[in-house]
Formats: structure tokens, C-alpha cells, sequence
């Protein structure tokens, strides 16, 4: 029987960089130790290899990274009584290593033809930062929106995303602390530009299942909605 893991190239990374970015919030720089490509908004997962890890061995992150930076980050929230895995994380040295396979997956823009709304709560920042980046790199006048809530008010890779507005007049940054504001701003955003948006949500599968409800309370197609669950999150 094939395993479906099998299908993605499992590739060494090591560590260059560990920052504790803000409370809970760590983001891990990698350096694959050989070429890796990939599509901005892609998920990979994550394993150690030599080490016992107490429950799950893998965990799935999203690659924060754009192609063109080669490297790969990754930003994840570490509590202070973590799962196992986080806690190996949370000790990994310079140099040490993880393994990542693919990255895979469909939250990746489809043209740069549409405006889009990108809709991020928390960590679900991940594949946003990802996604402006590689506009950035492309130097791609793309009509974007980020709406970005963070309650905790950590708002991890605020300077980049604010970078990536700053040099391309299209891509707006909005950073939201309650949960009211956001809502109202999204509504507007939604009412002026209706199904002439994509919508890309990231952020736990609560969050995303509200928002997707709301956008299709307010007409927005199916079509027009892409989701990102980090399941793992209540
Ligand atoms: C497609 C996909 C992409 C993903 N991308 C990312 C990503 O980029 N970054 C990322 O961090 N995760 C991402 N995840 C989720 C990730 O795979 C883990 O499931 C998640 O990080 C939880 O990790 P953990 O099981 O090690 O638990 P831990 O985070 O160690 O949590 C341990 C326990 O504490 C609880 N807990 C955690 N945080 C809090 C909190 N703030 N308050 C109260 N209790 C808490 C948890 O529910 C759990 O019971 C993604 C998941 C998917 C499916």
C-alpha cells in the first residue's frame, strides 16, 4: 500500500535562527540542506528524527517564508506546559536539525487578476506573510487587503508585513485588536466589493467557521472563499 507521506521529499533543515518574537509567539529560520521549492501559502510537515517524542511525532506549519528567501520559517505559539514536540522545539539549538516534507497545499493565490481580502487571525498569520512577501519579491501590483486580528496584540511579523505595504501602494496592512472593529471594517470591505474579492482565511477552525459563515450570509460565492484551518487550535 502506498503511503501518502511518501509521495512529498522529506528534506533536512537546520536551524539558523530562533527569536521569541512576542509572548507566546516563537518564529524558527531553517536552512534546508538542499534546494526545496514551494508556493507561497504552503503547509509542511514537520518531524525530528533521533528523538522520542510523547504523543504525536509530526506537526503540520505553515511555511512563512516566500520562495525566494529560501529559507524556511515557521512561527508557532509554545505555552508554558506545550505539547512534547513544542517543548523539543522550543530547545532546539543553531545547527540542529527537523525535517520537513512537501510543502503542499491550496492556499495559494490562483492569478494575480482578482483583489483579495486576506483574513488572519493570530498565528494565522503564517501563510499572509508568505503570501505578501512573494508579491513583494515578484514586484506584483496586486490590489490586496490584510486584515489582521490578534486580541493578544502580539501581531507577529508586523514589521515585514508594514515593509511590504510600504514599498506597494496596492497592499493595504490592518491591524485589529478586538474582535468589534475587525468586524466592522470586514463588513465594509465586503460591502464595497462584494464577489469582485477573493476571500482567504487563516486562523483556528473556529474563526475561520465564523467568518466563512458571515461572507455567505453576505452573498460571497463559495468559489470566492479559501480557507486555512490550523486544526491543533481550538
Ligand atoms: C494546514 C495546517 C497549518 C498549520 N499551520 C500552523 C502554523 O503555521 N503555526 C502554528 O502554530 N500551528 C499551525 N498549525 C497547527 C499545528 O499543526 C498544531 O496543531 C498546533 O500548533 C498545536 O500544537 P500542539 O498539539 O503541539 O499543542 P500546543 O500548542 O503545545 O498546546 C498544548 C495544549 O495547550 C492548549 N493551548 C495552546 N495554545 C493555547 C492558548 N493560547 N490558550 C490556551 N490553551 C492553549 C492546546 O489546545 C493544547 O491542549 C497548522 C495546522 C494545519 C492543519
Amino acid at each position: 500500500m502506498i503511503n501518502i507521506l511518501d509521495l512529498f521529499t522529506n528534506t533536512q533543515i537546520k536551524l539558523i535562527d530562533k527569536k521569541r518574537e512576542a509572548g507566546d509567539k516563537y518564529v524558527f529560520y531553517f536552512k534546508p540542506i538542499s534546494p526545496i521549492d514551494w508556493k507561497a501559502g504552503q503547509d509542511g510537515i514537520f518531524t525530528f528524527r533521533g528523538k522520542k517524542i510523547e504523543g504525536k511525532s509530526l506537526r503540520i506549519f505553515t511555511v512563512a517564508s516566500s520562495p525566494d528567501e529560501k529559507n524556511i520559517i515557521i512561527s508557532t505559539i509554545i505555552v508554558d506546559k506545550p505539547s512534547d514536540f513544542k517543548d523539543k522545539m522550543r530547545a532546539m539549538e543553531i545547527g540542529d536539525s527537523m525535517f520537513l516534507r512537501g510543502p503542499f497545499g491550496i492556499f495559494v493565490l490562483p492569478n494575480y487578476n482578482k483583489k483579495v481580502a486576506l483574513i488572519a487571525g493570530g498565528i494565522g498569520i503564517t501563510p499572509m506573510r508568505a503570501i505578501l512577501k512573494d508579491l513583494e519579491d515578484k514586484d506584483i501590483p496586486m490590489d490586496v487587503t490584510l486584515f489582521y486580528v490578534d486580541s493578544k496584540k502580539d501581531f507577529v511579523f508586523k514589521e515585514v508585513l508594514e515593509a511590504s505595504s510600504s514599498k506597494n501602494s496596492k497592499i493595504k496592512v490592518r491591524f485589529f485588536e478586538d474582535r468589534d472593529s475587525f468586524t466592522e471594517e470586514l463588513s465594509k470591505y465586503v460591502e464595497q466589493n462584494k464577489n469582485d474579492s477573493l476571500y482567504f482565511i487563516s486562523g483556528t477552525p473556529k474563526m475561520v467557521k465564523g467568518i466563512r459563515m458571515d461572507l455567505k450570509n453576505k452573498e460571497i460565492l463559495n468559489q470566492n472563499i479559501v480557507s486555512h484551518r490550523l486544526l491543533g487550535y481550538k
